[in-house]
């Protein structure tokens, strides 16, 4: 076992030692989780996989979770936006990446920072041509998502002049590509219509002439109940890295500790509009995060937090900056840990517990932590190795 600095390391998976000095609350990346989420998915999909780092990374930061995918296996990077991408290139990460939702205004600078660009009309494909140098792009179908990519009727036009413009050496098509509606749902009607559109879409653009590096059109949902049709020849997975799916462990806990408890009587109203009431005699803690900080308003009323080795129900209204837990009869110190979300191994809420609570899925939970929460990345080679997360211990 490695020696470790209590002050500067934390174990999410037990009861850990203070926070980082100055800082009031964290999320902590497990690493090995997302590790273990990458090799589980690959072999699920039995093929290439693409680890989709946009929104940083569904909140969890992206140049390192990226690091730890590839090292996990993962051979491409993905990413909604070209300034995504650029964060990735700055990073010195030189894997390939796509960026999928185009800008024309910058296009010029994802070619030369060789970020492949999607392509959905005849207009996006002009516009990459005119950039300096080669663009490699993904020529992106609508098979029935309705949100980008380009009408069944207008493939063929699409294919034979991305084609032309790849002959004279303007572009190089590296992929072909579109996205499920349905991505858990194999035997939906929505499903098989948009396998069969697909799989014409990529016999037209290579009767066109074109030769794709890679096919892709799964996401995680589909690599999970469905590889056998969807897989190609990769999958872009977000949600699953971060273990959002069957049989995958979440890597993201949340902590802060309490900042002030006090004792009020039964029958008192508590926060806004006294929304809140307390029902007992009892201990009010004080922990400083609120929906600035992505716990959802929407949960006012449903949500509780694992504090002191209890569950406590916040009470009163989820406040901007701060929340209310009802710790009981028996008091927690100030500074006592509060495990806000986490894989749930010690009792804590999950991301899908607050997705519950709040009527929305995990995704929008882990997107929604916001700037004040610093992240620490823990475990694996590019985390800092700490008792029980580090590969030291396995
Ligand atoms: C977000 C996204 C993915 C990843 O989907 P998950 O369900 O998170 O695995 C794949 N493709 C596109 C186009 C996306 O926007």
């Amino acid at each position: 076992m490695i020696e470790t600095d209590p002050s500067t390391t934390v174990d999410p998976a037990s009861p850990g030692p203070v926070l980082l000095a100055g800082e009031l609350a964290e999320a902590v990346v497990d690493h090995e989780a997302v590790a273990a989420n990458v090799r589980a998915l690959r072999d699920s999909a039995g093929t290439r996989l693409m680890a989709v780092v946009k929104a940083d990374a569904f909140g969890h930061g992206a140049v390192p979770v990226a690091r730890t995918c590839l090292a996990a296996g993962a051979s491409w990077l993905g990413v909604t936006r070209v300034s995504e991408a650029l964060e990735l290139r700055r990073a010195g990460i030189a894997a390939p990446v796509l960026a999928w939702l185009f800008e024309p205004a910058r296009a010029e600078e994802a070619v030369a920072a060789d970020v492949d660009l999607s392509v959905s009309s005849p207009v996006d494909l002009a516009a990459v041509a005119r950039a300096t140098g080669r663009a490699r792009i993904h020529l992106k179908l609508d098979t029935g998502l309705h949100r980008s990519g380009c009408p069944g009727e207008d493939w063929a036009r699409l294919v034979s002049a991305a084609a032309a413009l790849e002959s004279a050496g303007r572009v190089r098509v590296a992929g072909l590509w579109s996205h499920l509606s349905h991505g858990g749902e194999p035997d939906a009607v929505a499903t098989h219509r948009q396998l069969l559109m697909f799989r014409v879409g990529v016999d037209l653009a290579r009767a066109a002439g074109l030769r794709p590096e890679v096919v892709h059109l799964a996401n995680t949902a589909a690599v999970q109940t469905n590889s056998r049709h969807t897989a190609y020849d990769l999958v872009r997975v977000g949600a699953g890295i971060y273990g959002i799916g069957d049989g995958l462990r979440p890597a993201l806990t949340l902590r802060t500790r309490v900042v002030q408890v006090r004792h009020v009587a039964a029958g008192r109203g508590v926060g806004y509009d006294h929304l809140g009431r307390t029902t007992r005699d009892t201990h009010l803690a004080l922990v400083p995060l609120g929906y600035a900080d992505g716990l959802p308003r929407a949960a006012t009323g449903r949500a509780s937090v694992w504090v002191g080795g209890r569950r406590a129900p916040l009470i009163g209204r989820v406040c901007m900056d701060q929340v209310v837990a009802d710790v009981g009869p028996e008091p927690v110190a100030v500074g006592t840990e509060v495990l806000v979300l986490g894989a749930g191994d010690r009792g804590e809420p999950t991301a899908r517990d607050w997705a519950r609570w709040a009527g929305t899925n995990e995704h929008e939970i882990y997107t929604g932590i916001g700037a004040r929460v610093a992240r620490r990345h823990v475990g694996g080679a590019h985390g800092i190795a700490v008792p029980g997360v580090g590969t030291e211990e396995r």
